[in-house]
Parts: C-alpha cells; sequence; structure tokens
C-alpha cells in the first residue's frame, strides 16, 4: 500500500503537480505532512484553496533555481515534522523549450538545464539528511516510497535509445541529464536505504503539454501512483517508468 507519512511535491500549484497533492489526500492512509511547494504561493489560488480544507498540506515556497527558498523550505519542513524526516521527494517542476536545432541558443539551453537538471539535484542535496532520517527509521526495512525515496518526473522523449523524432533540443537534453542524475543517485544512496527513480506521466494536458494531448491530470497521475506503490527493494531503483502503462522506458 501506497503510504508515505511525509511528502514533498514541487511545482504543486498546477498541473501535475497539483493532482499529485489531490491524489495522495484521497490515499486510505493520506501523508501526515504534505509539503506543496510552489514558485509563487500567494498566487496558487487552487492549492491553497486545497490546503484550506486539509491542514495536513503545507503550501511553501520553493523556486528550484534560488538557493535561498529551498534553504528556507527545509528549515520550514524540518521545523514541522519534529525529528521524522521526509519519505518522499517528487521532482516534478519543470519548464519547456520547443527550440530545435536551427534556434536553440545558449541562453535557452542554459535557462532549461538549470530548472531541469541542477534544480532537482540540488534539492535532492538539501533534504537529503531528512531523506536519511526517514530511510534510518527502519533500517532493516525494504526500499520504497514509503520508507524514503527521490522520483524525478522525467519524460518519455528524455530516452536516447527511444529518440526518433527530433526536436526539444533544451528539453530533451536536460531530462536525459536529470535521467542521468537519477540513476547516479540510485547508486549512491542504495546503501543508505534510499530509492531514486524516473517516472515519464505520459503526455498530459497541462500548461507544459497543451490542449490536445492524450490524458487528463487525473488519468496521468492515477497511473503514477501505482507505479510508485509497486517501487521496491533494489528492483524499484535507478529505474525509467512510464507512468501510465507502468512499462519501463529504454535510457
Ligand atoms: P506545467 O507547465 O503545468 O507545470 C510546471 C510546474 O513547474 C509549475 O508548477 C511551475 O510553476 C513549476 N516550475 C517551473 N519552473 C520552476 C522553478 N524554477 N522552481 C519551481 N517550480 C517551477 O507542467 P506539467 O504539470 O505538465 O509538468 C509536470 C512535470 O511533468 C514536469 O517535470 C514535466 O517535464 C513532466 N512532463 C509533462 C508532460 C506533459 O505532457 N504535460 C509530459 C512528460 C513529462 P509556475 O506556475 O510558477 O510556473
Amino acid at each position: 500500500m501506497l503510504a508515505p507519512k511525509i511528502v514533498l511535491v514541487t511545482g504543486a500549484n498546477r498541473g501535475i503537480g497539483l493532482e499529485f497533492v489531490k491524489q495522495f489526500l484521497l490515499l486510505k492512509s493520506p501523508p501526515k505532512y504534505i509539503f506543496a511547494c510552489c514558485r509563487q504561493p500567494d498566487t496558487a489560488e487552487e492549492l491553497k484553496g486545497v490546503a484550506k480544507g486539509n491542514p495536513s498540506v503545507h503550501v511553501l515556497k520553493l523556486d528550484v533555481c534560488d538557493q535561498s527558498s529551498i534553504d528556507n523550505a527545509k528549515a520550514f519542513l524540518e521545523s514541522k515534522v519534529e525529528g521524522e524526516g521526509l519519505n518522499l521527494l517528487i521532482n516534478n517542476s519543470a519548464i519547456i523549450s520547443h527550440a530545435d536545432l536551427y534556434n536553440a541558443t545558449r541562453e535557452d539551453m542554459a535557462k532549461v538545464y538549470e530548472t531541469n537538471a541542477i534544480g532537482p539535484l540540488m534539492v535532492v542535496k538539501s533534504f537529503l539528511p531528512l531523506l536519511k532520517k526517514a530511510a534510518s527509521v527502519d533500517p532493516s526495512a525494504a526500499m520504497s516510497c514509503n520508507r524514503a525515496a527521490i522520483i524525478n518526473i522525467s519524460t518519455g522523449v528524455a530516452s536516447i535509445s527511444e529518440n526518433s523524432s527530433s526536436g526539444l533540443y533544451a528539453y530533451r537534453a536536460s531530462k536525459a541529464a536529470l535521467n542521468m542524475i537519477t540513476t547516479n543517485m540510485s547508486l549512491d544512496l542504495k546503501n543508505e536505504g534510499i530509492l531514486a527513480t524516473a517516472i515519464h506521466p505520459g503526455w498530459v494536458k497541462t500548461g507544459m503539454g497543451g490542449p490536445t494531448a492524450s490524458i487528463d491530470t487525473v488519468k496521468s497521475v492515477t497511473g503514477c501512483m501505482p507505479v510508485m506503490e509497486k517501487l521496491h527493494g533494489e528492483e524499484g531503483t535507478g529505474k525509467f517508468y512510464h507512468g501510465v502503462t507502468g512499462d519501463t522506458i529504454g535510457w
């Protein structure tokens, strides 16, 4: 059963991130705390509406490109959880660029890499002591999203082995880097009992996916939740899953 006690989601004010928050609240055993992070809590009306009716949801400011906001969010989380740590960190936030070979720019490549690859890595680095704390509660338990896990929301178009259409230079490259970061983390953190896996959420109707995408956020996250639930032990870490079909994707 998927039942992490303490969850953090980045980019939780809209799209897939917001739906993650909503679906965690629907679990049989919902988290004690959900830290729903976004760049601008002041304007996150829908998320604040969710938090209003659910005291377990805390809306936090966290811009993955701003280290001080990551540090402040970590300090807030620490003050709330009183030594319990963090069970599940979902690196969901990202930006896209549609630039192809002819209009990719140095600035665009750097900005997308900063947001989609460096940002999630820095978030993990900052929250690592809290993930370790959660993992140490039961050192004999198998790795899982209930114990201590990093889920990096990737994309099928980051797959190098399955690339057949080109384009999206910055976005594909940044997420391929995130995939490499994910496998590195899975190796570095295995002995700590912390799982790290990448999930592609499908092509989803959001600001990023656009109105013609094939599924809505409910269907996407309804698929991702059981995928996270089944991640177990060494078999579940360092993988790249399609969140809707549940199949693995080639790196
Ligand atoms: P949206 O564009 O709807 O939402 C993106 C979220 O990321 C927003 O909350 C946005 O915040 C946040 N964000 C952007 N930059 C930062 C930053 N610097 N710091 C913190 N938060 C930031 O996208 P989706 O919901 O569709 O995407 C969610 C994830 O799913 C992404 O990782 C995306 O790459 C992945 N994905 C999506 C697909 C799709 O079809 N939609 C397909 C494959 C993967 P703000 O509101 O402030 O801009």
